[in-house]
């Protein structure tokens, strides 16, 4: 059996290796957490350029010029179809 103050020591110990990793405890508090790696392009993302791109990351899990990309093509779609 641990002792409490043993197990205090690990969830430090864990506290440190998971910071080590880059993630911390933010998300509980419910504070943004700067997304990883876009999972399209691979590249790690940096920001975005206002809140509805950051809210489509958190829906898409694209980064801003991924986001760009596709809803550029998808607009240039959609007027060439309007012409129609
Ligand atoms: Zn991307």
């Amino acid at each position: 059996m641990l002792t409490l103050p043993q197990l205090e020591r690990i969830e430090a110990k864990l506290d440190l290796i998971i910071k080590s990793l880059g993630y911390d405890a933010k998300e509980e508090k419910g504070e943004e957490v700067m997304p990883i790696v876009c999972w399209r392009c691979n590249k790690i993302i940096t920001g975005f350029k206002d809140e509805l791109s950051k809210k489509e990351y958190q829906i898409s899990g694209l980064c801003q010029s991924c986001q760009d990309e596709i809803f550029d093509s998808e607009l240039a779609k959609g007027v060439e179809e309007d012409n129609d």
